[in-house]
């Protein structure tokens, strides 16, 4: 095996992926490990797609994308941020977004702020780049402290990552975090990365950008999840003029790695911008209150305000979450254990993207093993 460069020694199968596969070898489970929505693509985005693949939109794009679906996105992005002609290319997927930030801005030796809990792909990114993740501990309410953030600054610190609404947390930063990490952020002269790819999912009230107070923002946003397309692989990519250059690199990385978005589905952008996907939200929302309602009475939840998910603690019977999450395996319930997520074990990741009668089953099972 020493044919293989050390950088593969740093990581490891993604644990979901782990329990995916057992989820293959189960007849029928209450399968609460999924982190995409369980909705079709909306008909009228599937025919920009189909269409755009008859009309011959067939070839690769401009490396940033499409000029006209460009064009499209700025103009959102202007009316959201005030940003006048932002900076803007269409990557693959916030995943492809995220490997080129990182890609453009991680030295080796660079300190990453990372809170804790964390999506899962960006300690490995940064970890394969030679960074260093500098865990923020967030439990036990997963919100992002001012003061902790300004705590684990040292001169090393090259970038601060937010993620609101979070995987796996569902949590949404307040409106007063985001503009004290933003305070901060400026005070240091560090810059932001902000996934927002959930944004379309918050029950309690609006997502806050980073991007509204702080110009040495980097925005990534998705439609794998606002429009169920996770195999259409597309994201967008902003920022202010200030980081002009970085974008301009970031470009010129895409030219030599993913060359440019899926061609006929960035063509449905238009579509999906036009498409009103609040009745998913709201179906989630309601599933949201389900489970809060049904598990809240056996485990020690904080209520999150999106995405879908909840970071629920282990009942303390239980050493560790990855002998709760076994456990409910055995008894047919597919979860994930939070050290796929945390640099500590005691939670687990419930999605709740199932049929009502799944939901209910599957929160009969972890009750009963609850208690
Ligand atoms: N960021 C977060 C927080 C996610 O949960 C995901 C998908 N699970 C992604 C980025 C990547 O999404 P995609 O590449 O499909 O846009």
């Amino acid at each position: 095996m020493d044919y293989l460069a050390d950088r593969t020694k740093l990581i490891d199968a993604s644990g979901i992926r782990k329990v995916f596969a057992l989820a293959g070898k189960l007849k029928d489970p209450v399968n609460l490990s999924i982190g995409q929505p369980d909705f079709d693509v909306p008909d009228t985005v599937k025919d920009a797609a189909i269409d755009a693949i008859r009309k011959g939109f067939n070839k690769y794009s401009q490396t940033a994308g499409q000029e006209e679906v460009i064009a499209c996105l700025k103009e959102k992005v202007s009316a959201d941020y005030g940003w006048d002609n932002p900076p803007l290319m269409i990557t693959d997927g916030v995943s492809g977004g995220l490997l080129l930030a990182f890609m453009a801005l991680i030295n080796p030796g660079d300190e990453v702020l990372v809170p804790d809990p964390y999506f899962v792909m960006y300690k490995h990114l940064v970890w394969m780049l030679g960074g260093t993740c500098v865990y923020i501990n967030t439990y036990p309410d997963f919100h992002l402290s001012p003061e902790k953030v300004e705590a684990a600054i040292t001169g090393k610190t090259k970038l601060i990552l937010l993620n609101t609404p979070a995987n796996p947390t569902g949590v949404v930063y307040t409106q007063q975090e985001v503009q004290a990490i933003a305070e901060l952020a400026k005070k240091n002269d560090i810059i932001v990365l902000s996934d927002e790819i959930y944004e379309e999912y918050c029950y309690d009230g609006p997502n806050t950008s980073v991007g509204t107070y702080y110009d040495k923002s980097v925005i990534l946003k998705g439609f794998s999840k606002s429009h169920a397309t996770t195999g259409w692989r597309l994201g967008y990519a902003t920022c202010s003029d200030k980081l002009a250059p970085l974008m301009e690199k970031m470009l010129m990385i895409q030219q030599y790695t993913f060359v440019c978005a899926p061609t006929p589905f960035q063509m449905a952008v238009p579509t999906m911008l036009e498409c009103d996907t609040h009745a998913f939200v709201d179906a989630y929302h309601l599933k949201r209150d389900r489970v809060i309602a049904g598990l809240g009475k056996c485990f020690e939840i904080v209520k999150p305000g999106g995405a879908f998910y909840m970071f629920i603690k282990t009942p303390e019977k239980y050493p560790n979450a990855s002998e709760f999450v076994k456990k409910a395996i055995e008894n047919n319930v597919l979860i994930i254990p939070g050290n796929v997520f945390s640099e500590q074990d005691t939670h687990f990741r419930l999605g709740y993207v199932a049929p009502d009668e799944k939901l209910d089953q599957g929160i009969d099972i972890l009750c009963k093993l609850a208690k």
